[in-house]
This record gives structure tokens, C-alpha cells and sequence, in this order.
């Protein structure tokens, strides 16, 4: 199977999977245990933090380990709702996840909060004018932006936006869960208040994650209970999970590979666009990470590209992974000005450290094929 799903998720790195597999067996103990049996477990803990601030350039007691970006989102967005009660505005972008609209809609509907969704351009970014426009002094919450969109790749300008947020005080939440390990990181320089990571999209288990929070930014805990993580998220450490995303953040940062993988993507994208006719690329040109191209291709349906393209053992998607199946068009092409059909029209490849020239080639030659087999049928709809 050639994997360019990366997007969706990542194969565990055989050196993450090393370096955790004594913390399912021998390395048991309960870190808050006062046994020795405990003390190498807390060693773990403590190094996998370091290791996770050296790759995003911040410091270990600004991150909390969380079970995922879902997770560290919903907590950040917890976290300045509920410590900020007279504030009932928010700001986000058009193209968010879902793990961000949809507690968006949650305060809108259920707690009456107002929402502004600022709009993208046919290139997928919001603009930073809008953005600054759009905030409400002394009624805005928190602006929540994410920085790589999990769809086309674009990357946004979260430096300059956290600039704008701090000059009226207002914290800024990214959601960075696609940006890590595709683009260098340094989030004490970014000026963002709270960001969000997820393990399995940097060859790490699914299931672990990490929230950063900038250092005196005031913090209102979603999970309550025990002590863990100095107070800031209760319940007992998904140890294994944490040596391997502290393992998968030394990796990633060593190598940052994804560097040389925008030739590979531009190269595939050109010889796409040239070969097949009635093909288009989605999303800014440059401004984006280099592992992700996002395609529509005129006259078919993406479902049943990836049904042609599987028959040939190619694994690619039809965009963000939580709405594949789903009969709505991709809220984050529309919100680009697409209509639905072209937007349904769309396949998304995603690259990885496995990804090579050779692949991409059969990958080409096998999509070229889909297509005009697609066409042929004219089944477009
Ligand atoms: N944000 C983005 C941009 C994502 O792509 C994803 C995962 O697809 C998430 C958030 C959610 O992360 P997790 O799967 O770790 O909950």
C-alpha cells in the first residue's frame, strides 16, 4: 500500500515504539506513587516534557500532556471562556477543525456566546485587516486560529495575529496540530497564549497530545481530580503514550524531513496539473506546509476516485479524516469559493517520512487512469 494519508494520521516510528514498550511492561508504577518503583517512571515523564519543549521551543512547565488536539483544544477554549465570564465573543477562522467548531457552536447555541468566523480568500487565508476588525474591546474572549489547515496545507500567519490579540490583551489559541514537525516551531517567540498537539500526526501513538500554554497565562482546568500534572490536568498518566510522543518530538526535531518533502509535493503537484487535463490545485501556492497538495479534479467524485485509487493500493483522502462518508461538501474548500461539486471533486495527499519519488510516480500514472476510467463512466454528480 503506498500511504499518502498522512494528514489523517502517522505510522508509529519504530524508535517511538522502542522507547516505549518498557513502560508497558517492566516500567508499571504509578508516577505519584512514593514507591522506587516509581522514580524511573517519573524520570520518563519529566525527560519526554523536555524533550517536547526543545522541539517547540518553549518551556517544559508550559506544557501539560493531554490524550490528543481534541482534548487540548476544548481545554484551552475552557479555559478562556470560564475565566472571563462578561466576555461572550469569540473569533475564529472559517476553516477550522472540528475540534474547534464544534465547541464554538456548543457556547453559541447552548451559552449564548457570539461567534465571528472570518473569512478566507480563494487561497484559503484569512486576512490579518479582518481579523483585527473584527474584535470587540472589552466583549472578546479569545481569538482561536490554527495554524496549518489539516485540508490544503495553508499556513496563517499566527506570529502576526498573536500580535494583534496581545496588543488588546486578548489570549490567542492555535490549533498547531498540523503544523508540528512540518514547519520549525518556536512558540515563546510565536506569541500565542495556548497551542494545540496531537502525537499521532508526528509519528507518535494516537492518544496522547499536548497543550502549551504561555508562561503567566492564567489557567481554569477542564479534567479535575488528582494532582497530575501540576494540578492542570487530573487523572494518571498515559505514561507510554508520553514517552512516545517525547520520542517522536526528539525525531521530528533531529530531522524535520518534511523540509525536502515540498520537492517531492511540487514535483508531483506540476506533473498532476500538466498531465491530467481538468485539474486544479486548492489552496495557496507557497504559504503552506510542505507535505500536503489538495486537488480537485473536474468531472469526478472524490469517493469514488479513492475507491479506484485503493483498488490500486493507494491510500489518499477526500480531506479531514473526521468527515470522510460525510455528504457535506468540505466546509474549508466552500469556505475557499468553491460550489459543492467542485469541492466533492477534490482529493487530498499528504506526505511522510516514508514517502518516495518512486511511489509518487505509480501514484500519478495510477490517478491518471482513475480519472479517465471516472470520467468515461460519467458518474460525476
Ligand atoms: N486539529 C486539526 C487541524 C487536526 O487535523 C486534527 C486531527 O485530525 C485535530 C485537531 C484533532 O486531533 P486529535 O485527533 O488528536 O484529537
Amino acid at each position: 500500500m503506498i500511504y499518502l494519508d498522512h494528514n489523517a494520521t502517522t505510522p508509529v516510528a519504530p524508535a517511538v515504539l522502542e522507547a516505549m514498550e518498557p513502560f508497558w511492561r517492566g516500567h508499571f508504577a504509578n508516577p505519584s506513587s512514593s514507591s522506587m518503583l516509581a522514580r524511573p517512571i517519573r524520570r520518563a515523564l519529566g525527560q519526554a516534557r523536555e524533550e517536547c519543549a526543545a522541539f517547540l521551543g518553549c518551556a517544559p512547565e508550559e506544557l501539560i500532556f493531554t490524550s490528543g488536539g481534541t482534548e487540548s483544544l476544548n481545554t484551552a477554549l475552557h479555559s478562556v471562556t470560564s475565566q472571563q465570564p462578561g466576555r461572550r465573543h469569540l473569533i475564529m477562522g472559517s476553516t477550522e477543525h472540528e475540534a474547534v467548531l464544534q465547541p464554538a457552536s456548543w457556547l453559541e447555541q447552548a451559552q449564548g456566546y457570539q461567534i465571528t468566523r472570518l473569512p478566507v480568500d480563494a487561497d484559503g487565508l484569512w486576512s490579518l485587516a479582518d481579523l483585527a476588525a473584527a474584535i470587540r474591546p472589552g466583549e472578546t474572549a479569545a481569538i482561536c486560529l490554527m495554524w496549518a489547515n489539516n485540508e490544503t496545507g495553508v499556513l496563517h500567519p499566527i506570529p502576526e495575529a498573536a500580535a494583534i490579540a496581545a496588543a488588546h490583551g486578548i489570549p490567542l489559541i492555535t490549533d498547531a496540530v498540523q503544523a508540528a514537525g512540518k514547519i520549525p516551531l518556536n512558540l515563546r517567540e510565536s506569541g500565542v497564549s495556548y497551542a494545540a498537539f496531537s502525537g499521532h500526526k508526528f509519528n507518535a501513538p494516537k492518544g496522547i497530545g499536548l497543550l502549551y500554554m504561555a508562561r503567566n497565562t492564567a489557567f481554569q482546568p477542564w479534567f479535575l481530580g488528582g494532582a497530575q500534572e501540576n494540578r492542570r490536568r487530573a487523572g494518571t498518566e498515559n505514561i507510554a503514550g508520553i514517552v512516545g510522543i517525547g520520542a517522536a518530538a526528539r525525531l521530528a526535531g533531529e530531522h524535520l524531513t518534511h523540509a525536502s518533502l515540498a520537492t517531492l509535493r511540487d514535483c508531483f503537484e506540476q506533473q498532476i496539473l500538466q498531465c491530467i487535463p481538468g485539474t486544479h490545485r486548492n489552496g495557496h501556492a507557497t504559504q503552506r506546509v510542505p507535505n500536503t497538495t489538495s486537488l480537485r479534479f473536474d468531472g469526478c467524485h472524490a469517493e469514488g476516485l479513492l475507491l479506484l485509487l485503493d483498488q490500486r493500493g493507494i491510500c489518499a483522502s477526500a480531506g479531514s479524516a473526521c468527515t470522510t462518508g460525510s455528504l457535506h461538501p468540505s466546509h474549508v474548500l466552500t469556505a475557499m469559493g468553491l460550489d459543492p461539486a467542485a469541492a466533492r471533486s477534490s482529493l487530498r495527499f499528504s506526505f511522510g517520512l516514508s514517502t518516495s519519488q518512486e511511489d509518487l510516480e505509480r501514484v500519478i500514472h495510477a490517478l491518471a487512469q482513475s480519472v479517465s476510467k471516472f470520467r468515461s463512466l460519467g458518474t460525476a454528480g
